[in-house]
């Protein structure tokens, strides 16, 4: 052939679609589609945004240092071992990249973050899916699937759309099951909103093993997801690798100052955490009273079952929603049951649960 193509993996990657954001006819409708956070980030973090805005004429810090230093303050973990990224999601394509190759297995729970299938399929790797059981990750689906070709395993914790989380325990059978030469990423992209005993974040594994990595972002609860910017907690051969191939500046300068300045906000996120969990409360309860299924969430979202006899559908129910000017997110295929929708603001949570209760009872 008389073009260029692109490596084998690259033409089987399906496009990522994004959460929707408009609704035709209907300006500034309520979005709930992304997880994002309606009380966006702490005043400090836009502060110091804005003061990062005055040097763009210079190159941001490649060692990313003060929001290294930040993170490790606040955490309680050895600033060498961070390594901040553009998004998690560039992160976990750099572990990737630099753990997987042709020939290699990935292997994801099945409701893990779709980047990763992506980022796996484009490195020529195969993705072996295990499935999940009653909205859980399933460790026994994950082990049995671990074959000498598996370099790396990827799960969510808490979990996306169900919002669940895998206990300390069942964590530990799962790492306590994988082969040492096995990297194992547990994505944390919502563990700032867990308020639980027997939930692990990880970051303590990480210090004990060689082959744990974790990821968290600051597009959740830090509210930042249009500055891009996550970072990883590594063991040290894990830093050293990736810092090879991580492009120097991959962290923007306002990004890495407001970062910084939004995670010292403790007493910011920890409002935002315990009115988070206030909702959750409140709209599993009137949903549950209106003969909804909600998964046990500990996140700043909740996936609804809905029965799908009487025509109360999940597509039925997107439809009302967004007539009301709400956009949930729809998961799975079409057909399935299910709708996503993030914990917003006061006013935005008490829209859906109106929204819901007239759906419902029409
Ligand atoms: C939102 C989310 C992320 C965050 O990705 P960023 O690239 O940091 O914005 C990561 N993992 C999961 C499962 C998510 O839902």
């Amino acid at each position: 052939m008389s073009y260029p193509q692109p490596k084998p993996g690259v033409l089987k990657i399906g496009r990522y679609v994004q959460g929707q954001s408009e609704i035709a006819g209907i300006e500034n409708p309520i979005k709930l589609s992304s997880n994002e956070s309606s009380a966006g980030p702490s005043p400090a973090a836009v502060e110091a945004y804005q003061r990062a805005g005055q040097l763009l004429n210079r190159y941001p810090d490649g060692a990313q240092t003060r929001l290294r230093r930040a993170i490790a303050d606040v955490y309680n973990l050895d600033a060498e071992r961070i390594i901040c990224g553009n998004g998690s999601d560039e992160l976990l394509a750099l572990f990737i990249r630099a753990y997987a190759g042709e020939g290699d297995q990935v292997l994801l729970s099945e409701n893990g973050f779709v980047m990763c299938r992506i980022h796996a399929t484009g490195q020529g790797s195969e993705v072996v899916i295990a499935p999940e059981r009653n909205y859980l990750v399933d460790v026994d689906a994950l082990l049995d699937r671990v074959t000498d070709k598996t370099r790396v395993v990827i799960i969510a914790n808490p979990n996306n759309p169900t919002g669940t989380y895998l206990p300390t325990d069942e964590l530990k059978r799962l790492h306590e099951g994988l082969p040492k030469d096995v990297l194992f990423i547990i994505d944390g992209a919502y563990a700032e909103y867990v308020m639980r005993d027997d939930y692990d974040d990880g970051l303590a594994l990480v210090d004990k093993l060689e082959n744990v990595v974790v990821t968290r972002t600051f597009s959740k609860i830090y509210g930042l997801p249009s500055l891009r910017i996550g970072w990883a907690y590594c063991p040290e051969k894990v830093v050293d690798a990736v810092q090879r191939i991580r492009t120097p500046f991959n962290t923007n300068g306002p990004a890495l100052a407001a970062a910084a300045a939004a995670v010292k906000d403790t007493a910011y996120t920890k409002q935002l955490c315990e009115q988070n969990a206030q909702w959750l409360e409140r709209i599993t309860r009137c949903l549950s009273e209106l003969g909804l299924f909600v998964v046990p969430s500990v996140t700043n979202f909740y996936l609804i079952r809905f029965p799908g006899s009487q025509n109360k559908t999940a597509q039925g129910a997107a439809d009302y929603l967004q007539s009301q000017a709400i956009i949930p997110r729809p998961v799975g295929g079409e057909g399935d049951n299910h709708l996503r929708i993030t914990v917003g603001s006061d006013h935005e949570n008490e829209a859906v649960l109106q929204a819901l209760t007239e759906y419902m009872q029409a």
